[in-house]
């Protein structure tokens, strides 16, 4: 029997959760959650009730051999973060690994996942592609970048509304002034944008705005890709 299931949830649009979904998360015994109060809503929403235990990046380590126990005991649980997939960018690797190791059962579910949508909204191609996540914020950002200027693989990188026009400007430095690249914020909600242009243009087109609100996938294409031709 399964013990642990992840369990994808709405990057925005409280539609995008799937029937299976629901289903589990009105069997399990307790849902971790990265945010209580977060998931506490969402389970409202259904009309579900169950208790809440947090579970995010902070207490991964102190937390997850209190959860093996009541997993290797029969309790069934869900695991949710925020928004999206739990593991992508988000708490989740630790405890399946640490559930693997025992033989407990996980079954993650398919669901929203932000980078998916990003990465076919930039029309870049997407038969291979490198999901970096988030760039280091101070250490070892600039060898990351660097790391990446004979990727030719489309990259998918998640980023902060406050630092996208520094990433922007970074990447341009290091990638030239003619790659392309694809910004997608909102998406699934009332102010879903996507902007495609080259790094400068979108780097100049976020720096003009007076705030830059939501939140942020970038995608940019790989490196000796055919150009676009104006
Ligand atoms: N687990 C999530 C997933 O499956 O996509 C990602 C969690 S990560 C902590 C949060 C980042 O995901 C944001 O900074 C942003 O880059 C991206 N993200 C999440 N929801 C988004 C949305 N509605 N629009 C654009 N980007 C989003």
């Amino acid at each position: 029997p399964t013990a642990l299931y992840l369990v994808p949830t709405p990057i925005g649009n409280l539609e995008d959760i799937t029937l299976r979904a629901i289903r589990i998360l009105g069997e399990v015994d307790v849902v971790l959650a990265e945010d209580t109060r977060t998931s506490g809503r969402l389970m409202q929403h259904l009309g579900l009730k169950k208790p809440l235990l947090s579970y995010h990046l902070h207490n991964e380590h102190q937390t997850v051999q209190r959860v093996l126990d009541r997993l290797a005991n029969g309790e069934k649980m869900a695991l949710v973060s925020d928004a999206g997939t739990p593991g992508i960018s988000d708490p989740g690797f630790l405890l399946v690994r640490e559930c693997l190791a025992k033989g407990l059962k996980v079954e993650c579910l398919p669901g929203p996942t932000a980078f998916v949508p990003a990465l076919l909204k930039s029309g870049f191609g997407a038969e291979r592609f490198t999901f970096e996540g988030f760039l280091p914020v101070k250490k070892g950002r600039q060898t990351r970048i660097r790391e990446l200027q004979q990727e030719t693989r489309t990259m998918i990188f998640y980023e902060s509304p406050h630092r996208i026009v520094k990433t922007l400007e970074q990447l341009a430095e290091a990638l030239g002034p003619e790659r392309l690249a694809s910004v997608s914020r909102e998406l699934t909600k009332l102010f879903e944008e996507t902007v495609n242009g080259t790094l400068p243009e979108l780097a100049a087109n976020f720096a003009a705005r007076t705030s830059i609100k939501g939140e942020i996938v970038l995608v940019v294409q790989g490196h000796k890709e055919e150009r676009r031709a104006d």
